[in-house]
């Protein structure tokens, strides 16, 4: 009984209280969702400009789609032939990306680095050794090339390089090194895992 009494008034207040709301909302909203349209649209470019609202929409959902399909990696190597990471694990057909970022401070010449990866069952000591005599194609011996699923630039002090690549689709282990020469043998490699 008491329930009856209640609703009445309350339910006239909060009718009250939301149309009020949804007025000031929607008026609120309405201009300050039309200036991020005006000001992406040419960013976004001319095809996006008519319908504004819409077009801002997918304006800001396609980059963020696209970023979040390629998993970044980030991997650090240094002076001291380290990388950073050494164990990947990815699924068969992922977007990844590899950002190698050199944070040591000996000239590329005495000291570059590079990320390769190799199909899998490849022999990467085999590659580090041919690679020696490759230093005109940054340590990535031609003969070879085929057995490079992919790869950085080789990189001096301070300097990022990044590669983006659909990761296999067989399943295994696949090698990756630093084809500097000797830094291989003092252990700048790793393993992606597929699976
Ligand atoms: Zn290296």
């Amino acid at each position: 009984m008491k329930i009856r009494l209640l609703p009445v008034s309350l339910f006239a207040a909060l009718l009250f209280i939301g149309c009020g709301k949804k007025e000031t909302s929607a008026a609120s909203t309405a201009p300050s969702a039309t200036t991020p349209a005006a000001t992406g649209a040419p960013a976004a470019g001319p095809s996006a400009a008519a319908p504004s609202t819409s077009a801002a929409a997918v304006a800001s959902a396609t980059p963020s789609a696209t970023s979040s399909q390629a998993r970044t990696i980030e991997i650090t190597a240094n002076d001291q032939m380290k990388f950073s990471v050494t164990s990947i694990e990815a699924k068969p057909g992922e977007q990844l990306k590899i950002v190698l970022k050199n944070i040591g401070t000996l000239p590329k010449e005495a000291m570059g680095h590079n990320w390769v990866l190799l199909k899998k069952g490849s022999d990467a000591a085999a590659f580090s050794t041919a690679a020696v005599a490759a230093k005109a194609t940054d340590y990535i011996p031609d003969n070879l090339k085929g057995q490079v699923v992919a790869h950085t630039k080789l990189i001096g002090p301070k300097q990022t390089d990044e590669v983006t690549f659909t990761v296999p689709s067989e399943t295994g282990d696949y090698p990756f090194l630093c084809s500097f020469p000797a830094h291989y043998v003092v252990g700048m490699k790793g393993t992606l895992t597929v699976k």
